[in-house]
């Protein structure tokens, strides 16, 4: 059942460490970050950290590209600010598509529509797909199947999409068409005796049961993380995606790659459909597009869809969304920056030299008592503390496991994310050798503390 699994494994996820931005007070004595400086950060007290997570998985190039800053500077000289609505657009943004279009090529893409946020791109996915239904007279077949412990955003629609109870409980979500299905988390979630394999296709017979149960003409897409991130870094099992991408299509169920983690290099591919041979119908991206540096997001669509919403739309009337910031040239112009960046210093091959240093070196840890599971590929990384080498004995939420190694972390230089007892890590695509090493030893440090922690 896949709501009582929903928490799992993910216990104090609220409690140790607060899902909140936003709130901007000083009576948490929040930790305030004043520069930045390639792989590391400075708080107010001039204080250095190695910047684990890239900001919040983005800050793909690191904390001061010049190249960066002098684009954003070129256009804000130039034109700080023209909309995209009627028509009307600027060159950045229209430079942008074009390039992305080219970028993407697990499938062909035909448009692009620009959002501030990976969010509003998730919730453009689903107004496109609504109206893209519509247009084709079938106006019943409006559901999304998610997944548990997936993460799409926080917009109502977004958090509806995830999978993270702490986004739907106090909020009345999910949204009443969003349904979720298994997470595909083998470690855990596998019977005794189940080979990678079996379990996916055990996920892929529930996701068939789940359609059928619900109708197939009622459901619209299904979206999924190629590799899912904020649920604690769960790469796919084998045969996960061919299993499931061979039910979507079977139901004529459109499939939403979320790309907004896995984008441009992370998981040592361009794009995360480029390493699990996923062909999606649309695509969402975020974060590393700009490296962090301005806030936008996209939705690639692919022509089989666009040509219809294109075609219908004197009949039912335009596609009405968009956003005053949609295609902000100062984002897209550093957007373009950011990718001619890492078409130039073929940042895909950077990532694939320095990630086998990274993942070998965190996952020299595995043998830790209070390691349950160690898992990632590229640059990105999860570790989850469990007793016992198994999935099922959880540390006491009381005990605040993962948010004591955070907090070693961040005592001895290091920043992570902590969620209960899960770490995250996805540290910026230039880190160098030595940034590395640095980085395997704060951790170790760390552990060995929590670990001393667990005895006591
Ligand atoms: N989708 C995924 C996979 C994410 O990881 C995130 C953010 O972490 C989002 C969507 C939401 O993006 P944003 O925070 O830019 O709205």
């Amino acid at each position: 059942d896949v709501s009582e699994n929903h928490n799992k494994g993910f216990k104090g996820h609220d409690m140790l460490a607060p899902f909140t931005a936003g709130w901007q007070t000083n009576d948490l004595h929040p930790l305030v970050i004043e520069k930045s400086e390639g792989s590391y950060v400075y708080d107010t007290n001039g204080k250095k950290y190695l910047d684990a997570l890239a900001g919040l998985w983005c800050t793909a190039l690191g904390g001061n590209e010049p190249r960066l800053v002098a684009a954003a500077t070129k256009q804000l000289n130039t034109l700080p600010f023209y909309h995209s609505f009627w028509n009307r657009t600027t060159k950045p943004s229209l430079d942008l598509a074009k390039e992305l279009l080219e970028t993407f090529t697990a499938t062909k893409m035909a448009k692009v529509f620009f959002t501030n946020s990976g969010s509003e791109a998730n919730d453009t996915q689903v107004k496109l797909i609504w109206y893209y239904n519509n247009a084709l007279g079938r106006p019943n077949k409006k559901k999304f199947i998610a997944r548990a412990k997936s993460y799409h955003g926080s917009t109502l629609i977004a958090a509806s999409l995830s999978g993270l109870p702490a986004l739907h409980q106090n909020f009345d979500l999910p949204a009443p068409f969003v349904l979720h299905t298994d997470c595909p988390h083998y470690w855990r979630y596998r019977l005794p005796d189940e080979t990678e394999e079996e379990f996916s296709t055990r996920l892929a017979d529930n996701l068939e049961n789940l359609i059928l149960k619900e109708g197939p003409e009622t459901i619209a897409a299904f979206i999924a993380e190629p590799l899912m991130g904020a649920g604690g870094v769960i790469p796919p099992p084998a045969t996960y995606f061919e299993k499931i991408q061979a039910i979507v299509r079977k139901y004529d169920i459109l499939f939403i790659a979320d790309e907004v983690i896995c984008a441009f290099g992370r998981l040592g591919t361009l794009f995360g459909c480029d390493k699990y041979n996923i062909k999606p119908d649309l695509v969402s991206i975020a974060k590393a597009l700009s490296s962090g540096y301005m806030p936008i997001g996209a939705v690639l669509v692919s022509p089989e869809v666009s040509d219809v919403i294109y075609s219908q739309s004197n009949k039912l009337g335009s596609f009405s969304h968009g956003f005053t910031y949609s295609g902000h040239p100062v984002s897209c112009a550093v957007a373009l920056e950011t990718l001619k960046i890492y078409k130039e210093s073929n940042i895909v091959e950077q990532v694939k030299s320095i990630s086998p240093r990274f993942q070998n070196g965190i996952k020299a840890y595995s043998d830790s008592p209070i390691i349950g599971e160690i898992r990632g590929t590229g640059l990105i990384l999860g570790t989850e503390f469990t007793d016992n080498k198994s999935p099922n004995d959880l540390f006491p939420t009381e005990w605040g496991i993962g948010a004591y190694f955070g907090a070693e972390c961040e005592k001895n230089g290091m920043l992570v994310r902590v969620a209960g007892d899960n770490i995250m890590m996805s540290p910026p695509f230039i880190m160098t050798p030595d940034e590395v090493d640095k980085l395997i030893s704060i951790y170790g440090k760390a552990l060995k503390a929590t670990e001393e922690r667990v005895k006591e």
